[in-house]
């Protein structure tokens, strides 16, 4: 796609620091600098978030989230991973090329990565009669 930041960082057109790559995704660091080790990967291909992506583009990204946790992990000293993805504007999506956010975690880093919800509204029958399948 002509005008997407991360399609231009897929190409090559534009810089990206490159960690990890295949023929259908690739892994680089996010620039802002808001935590240590802050990666995202993307398929190479666009599309917008998870709820326009194929099946087989959204496993190749999620096979790359392993190889990239699994390596943060078995080779780089971190203990773990939280895995973070916003789906839609509605979500806090702000670039609209599909991507995963890795945030390494070290055991005690005193980082506050999950969010604090102010509490469910709806009573939990009535939303379970409106989302089960
Ligand atoms: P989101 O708000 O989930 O859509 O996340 C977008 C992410 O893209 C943010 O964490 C930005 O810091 C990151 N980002 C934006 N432009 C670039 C860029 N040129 N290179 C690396 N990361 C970027
Ligand atoms: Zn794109």
């Amino acid at each position: 796609m002509d005008d997407c930041i991360f399609c231009k960082i897929a190409s090559g057109e534009i810089h990206g620091l490159r960690i990890y790559e295949d023929e259908e995704t690739l892994a680089f660091m996010d620039i802002a600098m808001d935590v240590d080790g802050h990666i995202l990967v993307i398929p190479k291909k666009h599309v917008k978030n998870i709820l326009d992506c194929d099946f087989e583009t959204l496993s190749a990204v999620s096979r790359t989230v392993k190889i990239v946790s699994n390596h943060l992990t078995e080779h780089c000293g971190y203990d773990g991973v939280n895995i973070l993805n916003a789906s839609d504007e509605s979500a806090g999506q702000s670039v609209f090329h599909l991507h995963i956010h890795i945030i390494p975690r070290k055991k005690d880093d005193g980082l506050d990565v999950w969010p604090k919800f102010e509490g469910a509204k709806e009573d939990i029958r009535a939303v379970f009669e409106k989302v089960k399948m």
